[in-house]
């Protein structure tokens, strides 16, 4: 069994940062105003960014690709410095202790994913979007996973609830200020990653 879990927002302390940035490029690339930029980002969190100017903020805008490209190019110069949430060393280690695998999986660029895997000397497999064919965090867990119970998503996001269903694994959110997100729709949802160590089955 392996245990996933998402990076930003589940792992990363990044969503405050990325968001900052996101909105600003929003801002200044489609004119709008930073209340408007911050629901679209906040809608579509979890994807990779490029999507999310094509699902939820403005498809098909001129706009997208500058706006993706600094954000992509300001991303990468602050994220590896960015800090992991307290607790995810101590569960990184209870899990090898107890022979259970772990991986990161990211709609961030593969080599940032390592970058941070190795800054924190995190015992775990790692996989990112412009990795092999491009996958998707989707394609990333369903290569993990051959039945259902052969991996357990950790993730912050409505989206990952998302990517679990369509991946076909077991979905477990973490609550980082968005507990409502996965409200009415049957997941467990715990407020410390230390609480996933007993979801293990
Ligand atoms: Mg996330």
């Amino acid at each position: 069994m392996i245990v996933a879990f998402d990076l930003d927002g589940t792992t990363l302390d990044s969503m405050g940062e990325l968001e900052a940035l996101a909105v600003s490029y929003m801002c200044e690339g489609y004119g709008v105003e930073q209340e408007l930029a911050r629901c679209w980002y906040r809608q579509s969190v979890g994807l990779p960014f490029r999507e999310q100017l094509e699902t939820t903020a403005l498809p098909g805008h001129l706009a997208n690709p500058e706006i993706a490209r600094r954000f992509e190019r300001d991303k990468a110069k602050i994220y590896v410095g960015l800090p992991l949430f307290p607790e995810v060393q101590g569960v990184m280690s209870s899990l090898e202790h107890l022979a259970v695998d772990t991986a990161l999986v990211s709609s961030t660029k593969t080599a940032l994913v390592e970058r941070v895997a190795d800054r924190w000397q995190l015992p775990c497999l790692t996989y990112g979007y412009d990795g092999r064919r491009r996958w998707s965090k989707t394609r990333q867990l369903e290569s993990l996973a051959i039945t259902y119970d052969d991996v357990l998503f950790v993730g912050d996001a409505r989206s990952d609830l998302d990517t679990a269903l369509r991946a076909g694994v077991r979905f477990v959110g973490i609550n980082r200020g968005a507990p409502w997100s996965y409200f009415g729709l049957g997941v467990v949802v715990v407020n410390d990653l230390y609480d996933v160590l007993g979801c293990l089955k």
